[in-house]
C-alpha cells in the first residue's frame, strides 16, 4: 500500500483525486488531507478515507474541526505550520492542489521529503521558479505534472532525449470568451467568466481560463518542468480541448497526448505512475467529435499570454509578480471590484512599477509574493 496525501482535498482537483482513490480500494493509505475554511467536508472526507492527519488552513476553524473528528484518532491540524507539518509528514504521493501561492510552502515542504509529488498548484512553481526546481533536485524528489497540459507533454517526451525536441505546444481551449470582442470582454461579468465550456474547475483558474493567464501561467510552468528553452514553447487554441498538448521533435514526427477533458486522466497517470491504472470514463470518440481545430492566440483582446513569456524572459521575481498580482485581481473581479480587461491590465501595472531582485530561498519568494500583493491592491484601489 502507498501513502497519499492531498493538498486541497476539498477543491476541484481534491475530489477527482480523491475519486480515484475510492475506486481503488485498498492501494492507498492516506495520510494528510487539508482545506483553507470548510471543516465539515474536510471532517467528512477525512473520516471516509480514514485519514490520519487533517489540517485546516484557517486557524478560527480548528475548534470546528476537533469537533467534527471526535470520537475518531484522527490528528486536527490547523493555519500555515499545519498545512507544513501535514506535507513533511512523508506521504509517498503528494498531490499538490492547493490554489495560488498559498500552496508554495507546503509544496515545497512535500519536495523537501524526497518523494513523488504531483504539481497541480501551478502558481507555486510559477512563483517559485528555480527556488522549487533546485528543491527538486537537491532532495532528489520526482515532480509529476498534474496539469493536463504537462501530463501530456511529460507523456510525449517519454522514452526521448529532450536534446531532440524542436518545439513543445502547449494547447488552450480559448476559454469561455475565445469568440468575444474587447468590448463585450468589458463588460464580462464573474458569472460568465467561472462558466468554462469544457472543463469543470475552481473559480480561479476558470478566471485564469478566460483571460488566458491560465495558459501564461502554464507557459512559465512548462518552462520549468520542460528546459527546452522559452523559444522552442508554443500556444495554440484549440477549442475543443481533446489534443492536451504536443511535442514536435527535430525530424518532424509530432507526437501528442489526446483525451477526454476530465482531469480524472491526468490525475489517474500520475496516481498509476509509472504503470496505468482504469478511469470511470467513456472512451474518446473521435468520430463523434467529428473535428478538431486549432488557430494562433490573439494577444490584443487576450494579452496575458504576451506579459507571461515576458515575465518568463525576465526571469528572477517577475513571475512571482505577475502571479500574485493575477491573483489579487482575479479575487477583485470576483468580488465585483473590477472589470475584466483590469485584470491584465493591473497586471502589467504592477510588473511596470515593481522589480525586485531575484529569489534565492522560500523566504525571498514569500516576500516578493506579499509586496507584489501590495502594489496590486494599490492600484486596486485607485481604479
Ligand atoms: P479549487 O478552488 O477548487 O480548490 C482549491 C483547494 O485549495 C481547496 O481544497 C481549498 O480549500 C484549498 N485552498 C484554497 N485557498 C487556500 C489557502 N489560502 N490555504 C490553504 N488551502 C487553500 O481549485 P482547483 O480548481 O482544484 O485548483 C487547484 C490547483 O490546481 C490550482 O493551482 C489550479 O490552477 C490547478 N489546476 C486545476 C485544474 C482543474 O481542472 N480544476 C486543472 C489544472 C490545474
Ligand atoms: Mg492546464
Amino acid at each position: 500500500m502507498r501513502s497519499i496525501s492531498i493538498l486541497g482535498a476539498t477543491g476541484s482537483i481534491g475530489a477527482s483525486t480523491l475519486d480515484l482513490v475510492r475506486r481503488q480500494p485498498g492501494e492507498w493509505r492516506v495520510l494528510a488531507l487539508t482545506a483553507h475554511s470548510n471543516a465539515a467536508e474536510l471532517a467528512r472526507l477525512a473520516r471516509e478515507f480514514r485519514a490520519e492527519i487533517a489540517v485546516i488552513a484557517d486557524e478560527a476553524k480548528l475548534a470546528e474541526l476537533r469537533a467534527a473528528l471526535s470520537g475518531t484518532n484522527i490528528q486536527a491540524l490547523g493555519g500555515a505550520a499545519g498545512l507544513v507539518e501535514a506535507a513533511a509528514a512523508g506521504a509517498d504521493l503528494t498531490v499538490a492542489a492547493i490554489v495560488g501561492c498559498a500552496g508554495l510552502a507546503p509544496t515545497m515542504a512535500a519536495i523537501e521529503q524526497g518523494k513523488v509529488v504531483g504539481l497541480a498548484n501551478k502558481e507555486a512553481l510559477v512563483s517559485a521558479g528555480e527556488v522549487m526546481t533546485a528543491a527538486v533536485e537537491k532532495y532528489g524528489a520526482t515532480l509529476l505534472p498534474v496539469d493536463s497540459e504537462h501530463n501530456a507533454i511529460f507523456q510525449c517526451l517519454a522514452g526521448n532525449d529532450p536534446a531532440h525536441v524542436r518545439t513543445i505546444t502547449l494547447t488552450a481551449s480559448g476559454g469561455p470568451f475565445r469568440d468575444w470582442s474587447l468590448d463585450q470582454l468589458t463588460a464580462a461579468t464573474p458569472a460568465q467568466a467561472v462558466k468554462h465550456p469544457n472543463w469543470d474547475m475552481g473559480a480561479k483558474i476558470s478566471v485564469d481560463s478566460a483571460t488566458m493567464f491560465n495558459k501564461g501561467l502554464e507557459l512559465i510552468e512548462a518552462f520549468h518542468l520542460f528546459p527546452v528553452g522559452l523559444d522552442r514553447l508554443r500556444i495554440i487554441v484549440h477549442p475543443q480541448s481533446v489534443v492536451h498538448s504536443m511535442v514536435e521533435y527535430r525530424d518532424g514526427s509530432t507526437l501528442a497526448q489526446l483525451g477526454p477533458s476530465d482531469m480524472r486522466v491526468p490525475i489517474a497517470s500520475v496516481l498509476a505512475w509509472p504503470q496505468r491504472m482504469d478511469t470511470p470514463l467513456p472512451p474518446l470518440d473521435l468520430a463523434a467529435i467529428g473535428e478538431l481545430t486549432f488557430r494562433a492566440p490573439d494577444e490584443t483582446r487576450f494579452p496575458a499570454t504576451r506579459l507571461a513569456r515576458q515575465a518568463a524572459e525576465a526571469g528572477g521575481a517577475i513571475p512571482a509578480v505577475l502571479n500574485a498580482a493575477n491573483e489579487v485581481a482575479v479575487a477583485g473581479f470576483l468580488a465585483g471590484q473590477i472589470g475584466f480587461t483590469r485584470i491584465a491590465a493591473m497586471v502589467e501595472d504592477v510588473l511596470s512599477r515593481y522589480a525586485p531582485a531575484a529569489p534565492s530561498c522560500l523566504p525571498d519568494v514569500h516576500a516578493v509574493d506579499a509586496e507584489a500583493r501590495v502594489h496590486a491592491r494599490e492600484m486596486m484601489e485607485l481604479a
